[in-house]
């Protein structure tokens, strides 16, 4: 998506060899057409799919998914990172190792909010190793419910998460790919 890719060269911010930090926009500062405009994107990819709820999990994930949410006119589920009341049996919950944190969580969907009925888009932020996309996928699987998608804003190509996720013979759109990023610029690649 042109859109996003421009501004990832113009705002994002290269961390290391691997971290892409775009507070400017996404992560902390919020565009909301820009991000409205990638909602509308995944709404033109999906479209053959049926989808009743969009899945994403806390925090960054809320934003793109509400916005993908007002396209295609169904509820946001996200799943939640922290600890509440609810027991162990009122969820559906898996585990996901973060690895810009360093940090393993129990994520976790209330079983009131998503069965066997539901075809879920899971929609995130960035994929990179696909932990994130898996326990989603963990989820939708616990709950008898069907994967219609995974929809990812910034893929960056050059980690395994694409491989990993294509696996699950899910159906798997970025809006932006991210092949290669250092101090000579960012090069984007291209679904396949
Ligand atoms: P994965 O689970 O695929 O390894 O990583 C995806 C998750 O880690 C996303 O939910 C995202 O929040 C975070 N993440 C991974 N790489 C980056 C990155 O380069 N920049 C930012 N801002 N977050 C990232």
């Amino acid at each position: 998506m042109k859109l996003l890719e421009e501004r990832i060269r113009e705002q994002g911010i290269v961390i290391g060899s691997d971290i892409l930090k775009v507070d400017m926009f996404l992560n902390h500062q919020i565009d909301a057409s820009l991000l409205f405009e990638m909602g509308k994107e995944f709404k033109r990819l999906f479209e053959k799919e049926r989808i009743t709820k969009i899945l994403t999990v806390e925090v960054s994930g809320i934003a793109i998914a509400s916005m993908a949410a007002l396209h295609f006119g169904v509820p946001v589920l996200y799943a939640k990172k922290t600890p509440s009341s609810n027991s162990s049996s009122d969820v559906y919950a898996s585990d996901v190792y973060s690895f810009t944190k360093n940090k393993t969580y129990n994520i976790r969907v209330s079983k009131e909010f998503l069965s066997s009925d539901d075809s879920v888009l899971i929609i995130d932020d960035f994929l990179a190793n696909g932990n994130a996309v898996l326990g989603l996928l963990n989820i939708v699987h616990a709950a008898g419910a069907k994967t219609a998608g995974v929809g990812i804003a910034i893929e960056k190509g050059f980690m395994p998460g694409r491989e990993i996720v294509k696996k699950q013979g899910v159906h798997l759109e970025s809006l932006a790919i991210v092949e290669k990023m250092g101090p000579e610029g960012i090069i984007f690649g291209k679904n396949d």
